[in-house]
């Protein structure tokens, strides 16, 4: 039976540093500030903002949220971000996407100051990952690593595959486990026999957002399994994309849904939100 990966523990140690480090910033500079922005009514976007306006509270940094209504015109929220670029109390600046329809997700990141980007979502900062040069690593893919690393798990020659190549989940998870010195496969909706590729998986990411997506005959014996997913069973209940039973009876590790890269997502914004105001700190001096 595998062990189960607690994100909710991992991300209690990383926000307890992350709170260390606010108080000494708020000491020596000033308090880490996050501008979160959120157009329109999407109810998950709504938590998930709500979630992050919590965590930064718990955390000793400032939030600054910005609930626009969903008819908000492009040039308005261009605005928006012009002034946070330009607000030395702000340090990072979120753009809670999907973003209506009506606007421009592509111009509304691309606003954002590279130095702002905590979501890691801009091309500098994109392009960075790439070259291994980064400030801020996204998200998602972050916590992962960081999970691994805190329950000493080695990347470094290991074959990993990565079900999904989304742009905030499945390629920056590939760089970073290249940039780890694993040999990677990335996989899609067109890739042929996906379970003969799953099953080479000494770690095996799965990004696709679907419910029992990954089963048992897809996963090698004592393979570390990481369900990024978020999906309901038709009951309501949250769940991944990995049938989670089945699974974890072959795995070594494995991540819960609810439990395990979720809570990882935001501790990694809150992390993001300090490195860009000591970087901030270190300029001012
Ligand atoms: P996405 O943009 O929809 O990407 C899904 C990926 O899965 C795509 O690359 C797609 O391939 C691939 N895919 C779909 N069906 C497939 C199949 N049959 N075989 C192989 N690949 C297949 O989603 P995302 O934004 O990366 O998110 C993925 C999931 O993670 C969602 O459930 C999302 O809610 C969740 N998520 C969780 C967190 C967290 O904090 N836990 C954060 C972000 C996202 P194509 O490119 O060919 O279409």
């Amino acid at each position: 039976m595998a062990t189960i990966i607690d994100g909710k523990a991992v991300s209690a140690a990383v926000r307890g540093e992350v709170k260390a480090a606010a108080a000494r910033l708020a000491q020596a500079a000033h308090t880490p500030g996050l501008a979160v922005i959120i157009v329109g009514e999407d109810p998950a976007s709504q938590v998930y903002v709500r979630n992050k306006h919590k965590a930064c509270a718990e955390n000793g940094i400032r939030s600054f949220q910005y609930a626009l209504p969903a008819d908000t015109t492009q040039a308005a929220l261009l605005a928006l971000i012009e002034t946070l670029n330009n607000d030395p109390a702000v340090d990072g600046i979120l753009c809670q996407l999907p973003l209506p329809k009506h606007l421009d997700e592509k111009a509304v990141i691309d606003a954002i100051r590279p130095d702002k980007d905590v979501d890691a979502f801009h091309p500098v900062n994109t392009g960075k990952i790439m070259t291994g040069d980064y400030a801020f690593l996204p998200c998602t893919p972050a916590g992962i690593m960081e999970m691994l690393k805190r329950y000493e798990i080695p990347v470094a020659g290991k074959r990993c595959v990565v079900i999904g190549r989304s742009n905030i989940v499945g390629k920056p998870m590939a760089l970073l486990m290249i940039n780890a010195s694993a040999t990677v496969t990335v996989c899609n909706s067109r890739t042929p026999d996906l379970a003969s590729i799953t099953r080479q998986a000494d770690i095996l990411v799965s990004a696709v957002g679907k419910a029992d997506f990954v089963t048992a005959d897809m996963v090698k014996d004592g393979a570390v399994v990481i369900d990024v997913g978020i999906n309901r069973h038709t009951d309501g209940k949250l769940c991944g994309d990995v049938k989670f039973d089945e699974v974890a009876s072959k795995a070594s590790y494995i991540t819960p849904v609810p439990g395990g890269v979720g809570p990882m997502t935001i501790t990694m914004l809150l992390q993001n939100t300090i490195t860009a105001a000591k970087n901030h700190a270190e300029a001012e001096k």
